[in-house]
């Protein structure tokens, strides 16, 4: 391969580690573990009091912005080590970095009337690219369309939303078991005493 070729080549890898397993690290590592265990994120990213163009998009709000910040963390360490192989992978890092931001702001557009055209709606759908009728359906209902840039993401992260929570509840009935046995139990000695 010559060395344009070779290149091209550093700059594709590069946009496409940070943009999949960015993706990737963020949704399991960020997202799905917000819905999961923290209130940050849907304190802030899905506040139905506010328009979500303004709270993704344009709000100062520390928390909105902080919620955001941690969100871009696991894209910037999948990042990091791309700064280290030349030019043109850090020219693709940062490239897919960019993209990112852009499509944070895209895809919060239907609050403000976007529909996308059939044109681009099929150029996303090939690319399993989230287009912002998509991410509004995550708006509407938090538990489903995971993923930030890509879809393939929204099926094992449901999944694992699912499974965390049958533990969670299988978890709490069989507390609220013991509680019963241990409340049973000091009935009995004290009926004895
Ligand atoms: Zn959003
Ligand atoms: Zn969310």
């Amino acid at each position: 391969m010559n060395s344009a070729g070779g290149s091209l080549l550093m700059f594709l890898v590069a946009f496409l580690v940070v943009a999949v397993v960015g993706d990737f690290a963020s949704t399991f590592g960020y997202h799905v573990p917000q819905h999961l265990w923290f209130k940050l994120h849907l304190r802030t990213h899905h506040d139905r009091s506010r328009s979500y163009w303004d709270h993704a998009v344009i709000s100062k709000d520390p928390e909105v912005m902080l919620d955001g910040f941690l969100g871009a963390i696991p894209y910037l360490i999948v990042a990091a080590p791309l700064f280290f192989f030349g030019p043109f992978s850090i020219a693709g890092a940062v490239f897919a970095l960019v993209i990112g931001q852009l499509h944070v702001w895209w895809r919060h557009t239907t609050d403000l009337g976007w529909k996308s055209p059939a044109a681009v709606r099929s150029f996303c759908r090939f690319f399993h690219i989230v287009l912002p009728e998509d991410h509004d359906g995550h708006h509407r209902n938090p538990d489903v369309e995971f993923g930030d840039l890509f879809r393939f993401y929204d099926a094992p992260a449901r999944a694992m939303v699912g499974y965390v929570r049958k533990i969670q509840r299988r978890r709490r009935t069989a507390l609220k078991r013991l509680q019963r046995i241990q409340a049973i139990r000091m009935m009995r000695r004290a009926q004895q005493a």
